[in-house]
């Protein structure tokens, strides 16, 4: 039997690859850059074992240049670069990756930074460019080549010039059409943003050429605009660094220049997990809630990214709801990434680590809660409402985690207490955690309700906001304490029966009572003397489990 080859129609294979896998047509610079960082890694990893090799590391960098008038777009290294035949098997067939041969011939497992796998990325340059040139000299080589290709119709290789080793990736931008801006690509500041969003932490510098303007010597008001090379990459990232070698500063600079907030985060959270999957995280408590917190907007999420480069801008899978509020970045080696680099194969290694993330957030929040009382009351104030929300919607899997983390205003300490605090305060004759509800803590205070429990040294947890109640509700029990509202009907508080006989004051009220049932007739259920009271004439109460707080909510409701 004869085993026939499958025959590829490249022209179209390529046309399909460019135009489909990716979502954003500038991630091409990410892709040439993170190969030109590949490159620049290959010569460090040779330097590493071949003593006639030195790697100064100042020699190393990549430079981006355009050129408006030509309209191309440069991308240089001094990375190991390409020979001929090199050209023609990385460059010439598509997912065939030099870079993972190398990481194979050498060996390279685990804690390496070369990026490239897929031998896909440096043909997403045709998403811009119409023609494509590189032009390379090879490590150890004398001759350089120039490759050039305008997409479908094949490539040449022929000869050419070139001093130094390394590589230059010029594109021929294509022209703005009806629909689509290619010049943009020409830009450098547009560039630099890019960049920036991607490729902020390649190990090496990428510089730009960035257009200032400065006084003219001897002038007072004349500018002139000059020319600046700058480095446009933070290069090490800060998850990277040691811990003991950042300062708050560090981290809160970086909260800002990653515009997570403009605040200043209350807390932040270094992890750099060796496991069974490998990461690095930074995540941040903010201390004011953002503006679109509560809108519809609001889009939950931290970075992603792998081995440095951003892969995903907010991942929402890495934070439970609860946690919502939590700013940061993940990075790992452990990704299984597909093949736009856009998204995960599996999400076997990032349910890992949100598991562990999470974890890693509740366990912070008790320690501020223990050790930091105040930045934890004001940490509360902004997002308790949303740990409320998390007890009351995620039906017994956190809710005990979470319980711990909240607190309600106390009738007794007059301030912010924790279920914990109440319950360990409780006297031993008090059955229940008791709860009353409200608009504000004033009005609270002054319900008829509230007057029993009070009265019998109890304290009592206020209620002014609507989702309190329905958390309880989901809690049930703290501490194998029932949670009772002061308004509802059994108090659980015995009542000296001599002091009040309610029964022949009923009897004695009963032509009264008559008179106010039917007045009230479809307001009321019932009237009754009540024991509960002590200076208040009358109070409401209800029958089942259903407060009068939750009543109200519940006729707002809609449908
Ligand atoms: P990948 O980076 O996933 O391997 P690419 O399509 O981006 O795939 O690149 C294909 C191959 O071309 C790389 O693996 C590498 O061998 C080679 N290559 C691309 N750009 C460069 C460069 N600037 N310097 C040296 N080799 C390069
Ligand atoms: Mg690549």
């Amino acid at each position: 039997m004869e085993t026939k080859q499958f025959k590829a129609e490249s022209k179209r294979l390529l046309d399909m690859m460019i135009n489909s896998i990716y979502t954003h047509r500038e991630i091409f610079l990410r892709e040439l850059i993170s190969n030109a960082s590949d490159a620049i890694d290959k010569i460090y990893y040779k330097a590493l074992t071949d003593d006639s090799l030195t790697f100064d590391k100042d020699n190393y960098f990549i430079k981006v240049d355009t050129d408006k008038e030509n309209r191309t777009l440069k991308i240089s290294d001094t990375g190991i670069g390409m020979t001929k035949e090199d050209l023609e098997n990385n460059l010439g067939t598509i997912a065939k990756s030099g870079s993972l041969a190398f990481k194979n011939e050498n060996e390279l497992k685990d804690g390496h930074d070369i990026i490239g796998q897929f031998g896909v990325g440096f043909y997403s340059a045709f998403m811009v460019a119409d023609v494509v040139t590189v032009i390379s000299k090879a490590l150890g080589n004398d001759e350089a080549f120039k490759w050039e290709s305008q997409g479908a119709d094949g490539y040449t290789i022929v000869p050419c010039e070139k001093d130094s080793v390394g590589t230059e990736i010029i594109l021929k931008i294509k022209e703005n059409t009806e629909d689509d801006n290619y010049d943009e690509y020409l830009e450098n500041y547009r560039l630099k943003g890019i960049i920036k969003k991607y490729s902020d932490f390649i190990r090496y510098p990428i510089k730009i050429d960035v257009t200032e303007s400065r006084l003219k010597e001897g002038s007072e008001n004349e500018y002139e605009e000059y020319q600046e090379e700058q480095i446009i990459n933070s290069m090490v990232p800060i998850w990277r660094k040691n811990k003991n070698e950042l300062t708050t500063e560090d981290y809160e600079y970086f909260y800002t220049e990653k515009h997570y907030g403009f605040d200043k985060p209350i807390k932040h959270i270094h992890i750099s997990v060796d496991g069974a999957v490998r990461y690095n995280a930074i995540l941040y408590i903010p201390e004011k809630i953002p503006y679109d917190f509560y809108s519809q907007e609001y889009e939950k999420g931290l970075e992603l990214y792998s081995n440095g480069v951003l892969i995903m801008n907010k991942c929402s899978d890495l934070l439970p709801d609860y946690f919502s509020f939590v700013k940061g970045m993940v990075d790992s080696e452990d990704l299984s990434l597909n093949i736009s680099r856009e998204m995960l194969q599996h999400d076997r290694q990032l349910k890992l680590i949100a598991k562990n993330i999470n974890k890693k957030i509740k366990s912070e929040l008790q320690t501020i809660l223990k050790n930091e009382r105040e930045k934890y009351e004001e940490f509360y104030q902004s997002f308790g409402r949303q740990l409320k929300y998390g007890v009351y919607s995620d039906f017994g899997t956190h809710k005990e985690e979470l319980q711990d983390l909240l607190m309600f205003y106390s009738s007794k300490e007059k301030k912010m207490v924790t279920l914990d605090e109440y319950v360990s305060r409780m006297p031993e004759d008090q059955k229940y955690i008791y709860y009353a509800s409200g608009e504000t803590y004033e009005r609270i205070e002054k319900l008829p309700q509230t007057e029993l429990v009070a009265e019998k040294g109890y304290e009592i947890l206020y209620f002014n906001e609507e989702i309190d109640e329905f958390a309880i509700r989901m809690l049930m029990t703290y501490k194998e304490k029932e949670f009772k509202s002061v308004s509802s009907g059994d108090l659980g508080i015995e009542i000296d029966e001599n002091k009040n006989d309610a029964d022949s004051e009923e009897h004695e009220s009963k032509e009264l009572f008559d008179y106010m049932k039917t007045i009230l007739a479809d307001k009321v259920k019932d009237v009754r003397v009540s024991k509960r009271l002590k200076s208040h004439p009358v109070c409401l109460t209800t029958d089942g489990e259903v407060t009068i707080e939750m009543e109200k909510i519940l006729k707002a409701m809609p449908g």
